[in-house]
Formats: structure tokens, sequence, C-alpha cells
């Protein structure tokens, strides 16, 4: 499923090269998982602006509204300059003036959705409820601390949900409790402030790790899950129940071995002996 460091680098390796383009064509393809909202030839003829992320989502500003576009569980964007005819996957086709914008998608939950303005209507409705961006320096220990307290669900549940930082999904959930020795099974409400510190500085460096990965593979952005592949073999626990825990201890390596449960049908990993409670 592409996570918000996807997003984000599928965002940067096609926004510049769309900047300003005129839409010629919209082609449509199988439904997706909300309707495009509009009819697709008025979309013809206006200008698309600079396209920004917020959570999972793309916003893609035109003259007139603009369009907010997900990539489900399996979707992907590719902008080309001369794309072939759609496939039996590829849904959404915007051509411009500059190349065509193809949204590939063969389980179909992505979406293209048609919306007057990012903070209006169905933008506004799919946006709402989303958490902080990790990089928003709004995002700090205390506030982690104060959206925390209350809550009773394992903190790993808590981060997964997205309603208080947005892009903690399963893997980057995984790794940053163990960068910050949290127990993923810790009752929220139990986190101090000091291991929030922590905490939403190992979110932040987990993401900005990804994001790191992802910009070097940016040159050949065709597969997305390819990329997400990539980070997993930097990943620390995620994937490597039985395996030794590669913290090291100022008197040593932990000596831990990476274990694997269920919270909320997703698979947790992590160190019982360095992440506490
Ligand atoms: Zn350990």
């Amino acid at each position: 499923m592409p996570e918000l460091p996807e997003v984000e680098v599928t965002r940067q390796s096609f926004a510049g090269r769309i900047h300003g383009a005129r839409i010629h064509a919209v082609r449509v393809g199988k439904p997706l998982r909300w309707p495009l909202g509009v009819e697709p030839e008025s979309l013809i003829s206006q200008a698309v602006g600079e396209v920004t992320r917020r959570g999972k989502y793309l916003w893609m500003p035109l003259d007139r509204g603009g369009l907010l576009i997900h990539l489900g569980m399996s979707g992907a964007l590719a902008f080309s300059e001369r794309a072939g005819d759609p496939g039996p996957h590829d849904h959404f086709d915007l051509v411009t003036g500059q190349g065509t914008l193809r949204l590939t998608d063969p389980r179909r939950f992505g979406a293209v959705v048609w919306s007057p303005a990012l903070d209006a209507g169905a933008a506004a409705k799919l946006l709402a409820g989303l958490g902080l961006e990790p990089f928003d320096p709004a995002f700090t220990g205390k506030h982690l601390h104060a959206a925390l307290r209350g809550r009773r669900v394992a903190i790993k549940q808590a981060l997964l949900g997205g309603a208080i930082v947005v892009g903690a999904g399963n893997i980057y959930a995984c790794e940053a409790l163990f960068e910050a020795g949290i127990d993923p099974r810790t009752r929220s409400d139990r986190i101090g402030l000091a291991r929030c510190e922590r905490l939403a500085g190992a979110v932040r460096s987990t993401l900005a790790r990804a994001l790191e990965l992802g910009g070097s593979t940016l040159r050949n952005f065709s597969d997305a899950h390819g990329m997400a592949g990539q980070f997993q073999l930097q990943a620390r626990v995620y994937g490597r129940a039985g395996l030794p825990c590669l913290r090291l201890q100022p008197e040593g390596r932990c000596a831990g071995t990476i274990k694997r449960i269920v919270q909320g049908q997703r698979a947790t990993y992590f160190c019982p002996v360095c992440q506490r409670r």
C-alpha cells in the first residue's frame, strides 16, 4: 500500500513537470473508489497549478477547483511525455500539453475527485479528521502527549489511526516505536511527556529516512511498490521476527529477539527487551 513517503515522492516526481500545463483531454476508465464528481469535459483547457500533498492525498489545483487524488491500496501515478494507450488497469488519464498523468490501479481503491477547493466540498469532507503533518512544527512531543491523554488504546493503534499525526502507517509506526524504545502495546495515556518527545522525533526521522530513500529512486519511478520494498530492506524491526535486535546499547548489542504480534489485524514487530511499556 502506498504510504505517505511514496505519495510524497510521487508528487515530487511530476509536480514540477505538470505545473502550468493545460488539460487537453481526460480519459476515465473503470469506476474508482469515489466518482470524479464533475463532467470530465469540463476540465479541458484548464491549467494545472502547484500540486501539494496532505496526508496520503495529492491536491492538484486547476483554474476552477481542483482534483484530489488518492492511490488507495495499489495505485500508482506516472507522468510521461508520450503515454501509450491505456491498459486494463489504467483508470484515469489527464492528458496535458506537457505530458499525460496516468493512474494505474489494479484494485481500484484509489480515486480522483473534483472539489471546488481544498477546504470545501468533497476535499474538505475527505480530509476532515486528518492529524497534523509529521513535519509540521506544531507536531511536538507536547502535542502528542496532549493528544494521547484520555486515549486507552495501544500506542501503535493511536499512531495508525492518523487522527493525531498522518504518515505513521504500519511499517513506519513499528519503526518509530522501536526507535523511541516504546512497547507498541503500551496504553496511549500511560506515555509520559519525555517519551512523547522521543516518539514525535522518531516518527519524523523514520519518515525522513523513507523520503530520502524514495528520493534516490525518483529517477525511475514506475514502480511505487519497489520503493516500499527498498525501505523494508532498511527496516530495523519490521519483518525481522526471530532475528536478533539491532539496537546498540552502551554495554553492547541488545540481547532481545524481534517478536511478531497482531494488533487490530495488522502485524506488529518489536523487541520485548528494549521496547518498554
Ligand atoms: Zn532490543
